[in-house]
């Protein structure tokens, strides 16, 4: 059982405190951490290698990786892509057990041919597509908890069916070939919103048996947040056992924790580490 961590450089305020606020988890003997090859840090024994061009365009049109490229950003979506691609085929040939990627400019806006709200590529969908032209893997789950309606994710697993989208937001429930939306009122206790996803993962998660799961997480719709759904910060712990829970279950704890919404610098302090404890099995 380890627990793989992949994090790459990354400018803004939410992420300052890190790595730093991982002391005491990055000295366990079962945690790894992956930094990202920046060239301004230097380099450690962990470098992810650069995510192929080959990979990314599986997923993105060539057309849109060029107005990417225009953005001034590419650099870092692509160490965000990077860190989920590396992680899920880390995870998928046994290196580590699980993993949490520390992104900046993923995931789940970026469809085929657009992309926007701060997401530039979709890891997740990139990582899969890999793992499905390798015949390594071939069905897998993404579990959208950000406030956010996943609009890029929706469209790329929406025509496959190897792939079961759940995503949780204030759209209206609907359910398209293993694309399953769950409507979450603006506002919603952690305890109803925790029998919204135990339920989910019963009716689809269970069902659909996946190999490996992907959790894109964002704790926007906590108290304070730009999302704020008057979620407390407990609520996300509850959560990361539940999920951790069901893949341990369902796909040898084959789990990747993708980091999406939420911008509180505090949060992300108090937040992230124990999200990690939870994957490290504590
Ligand atoms: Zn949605
Ligand atoms: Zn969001």
């Amino acid at each position: 059982m380890s627990t793989g961590i992949f994090f790459h450089y990354q400018e803004g305020e939410r992420l300052k405190d890190f790595p730093q606020a991982l002391q005491g988890i990055l000295e366990k003997e079962e945690v790894f951490f992956y930094d990202a090859l920046y060239p301004s840090k230097p380099e450690s024994l962990f470098d992810l290698p650069p995510i192929p061009i080959k990979a990314i365009c599986r997923v993105h049109s060539p057309e849109m990786v060029e107005r990417v490229k225009r953005t001034g950003v590419y650099e870092a979506a692509l160490y965000s892509a990077a860190g989920t691609y590396s992680a899920a085929l880390k995870v998928w040939s046994g290196e580590i057990t699980n993993a949490f990627v520390f992104t900046g400019y993923g995931d789940h806006h970026a469809g085929s041919h657009f992309f926007g709200g701060g997401c530039y590529l979709n890891g997740a969908a990139i990582a899969i597509r890999e793992l499905m032209t390798r015949n390594l893997a071939g069905r897998f789950a993404v579990i959208d908890t950000d406030v956010h309606h996943g609009d890029g994710s929706w469209e790329l697993f929406e025509k496959d069916s190897n792939v079961l989208y759940l995503c949780f937001c204030s759209g209206p429930n609907e359910e398209r070939n293993h694309n399953v939306n769950i409507h979450v009122p603006y506002t919603i206790s952690d305890d109803n919103y925790l029998i919204l996803v135990r339920g989910a993962l019963q009716d689809y998660v269970r069902a659909f048996r996946p190999e490996m799961i992907f959790w894109n997480w964002g704790y926007d719709g906590t108290v304070g947040e730009y999302g704020d759904m008057e979620l407390t910060p407990s609520f996300h712990f509850h959560l990361a056992k539940m999920i951790t829970k069901v893949a341990w279950e369902l796909c040898k704890r084959r789990l990747i924790v993708v980091l999406c919404g939420g911008s509180r610098r505090d949060l992300a302090f108090l937040l992230i580490p124990k999200i990690i404890r939870i994957l490290t099995g504590e």
